[in-house]
């Protein structure tokens, strides 16, 4: 099966630097990331904030740690016979900067996609992909409203209910052992 991953707050934890970034410039102690448009958070206009990781893209995407478990599950979904293609909301010319990330961890990559601040689900129609792991509420939505279930990494920002195409998973391991059991029923039904 051909799965997408999305990047930032799913394979990077680009969130924690980012409010930290944020807080700085905004002079603000935001500590908990309540939703997602982060302009909201900071009650900022959101070309403003673009224009601050315009002037900020090296750091603010290079710094990052990965997040807990990702490299691991990344690995596993490999190693369970998948494939793995990124597909991030960020822009083309991001892809030197984020291709050195994912070497520096270590994470194999072969594909990035970049959609450039757009939505995500013409992507991944395109490149048929069967299944997606994403962070933000929304585009798991668009995603599972164009047929391709979704697995939502949990975080603060995403909390609510869910249709029944996406499923919570509460870390990487939870990610892995959802995609095993998609796997183990794939195997059966062609069995
Ligand atoms: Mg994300």
């Amino acid at each position: 099966m051909r799965i997408g991953v999305d990047i930032d707050g799913v394979i990077s934890d680009s969130y924690p630097v980012w409010v930290s970034e944020l807080n700085g410039y905004y002079r603000k102690n935001i500590t908990v990331l309540e939703k997602y448009e982060m302009h909201l958070a900071y009650d900022v206009p959101p070309e403003d904030m673009n224009t601050f990781f315009e002037n900020n893209m090296e750091q603010l995407l290079g710094t990052p740690q990965p997040v807990v478990g990702a490299k691991e599950g990344i690995e596993g979904i490999l190693r369970l016979g998948h494939e793995v293609v990124y597909l991030t909301a960020r822009r083309p010319e991001d892809e030197a900067v984020t291709r050195r990330w994912l070497r520096r961890h270590r994470i194999p990559h072969e594909t990035v996609l970049f959609s450039n601040l757009g939505g995500k689900e013409k992507l991944v129609r395109q490149w048929s992909m069967e299944l997606f792991i994403e962070d933000y509420q929304l585009n798991a939505r668009k995603i599972a409203a164009s047929g391709v279930p979704v697995l939502l990494l949990d975080t603060t920002y995403n909390q609510g209910a869910l249709p029944r195409e996406i499923v919570r998973c509460k870390d990487w391991p939870a990610i892995l052992q959802a995609i095993g059991e998609i796997t183990c029923k794939q195997e059966k039904a062609t069995r």
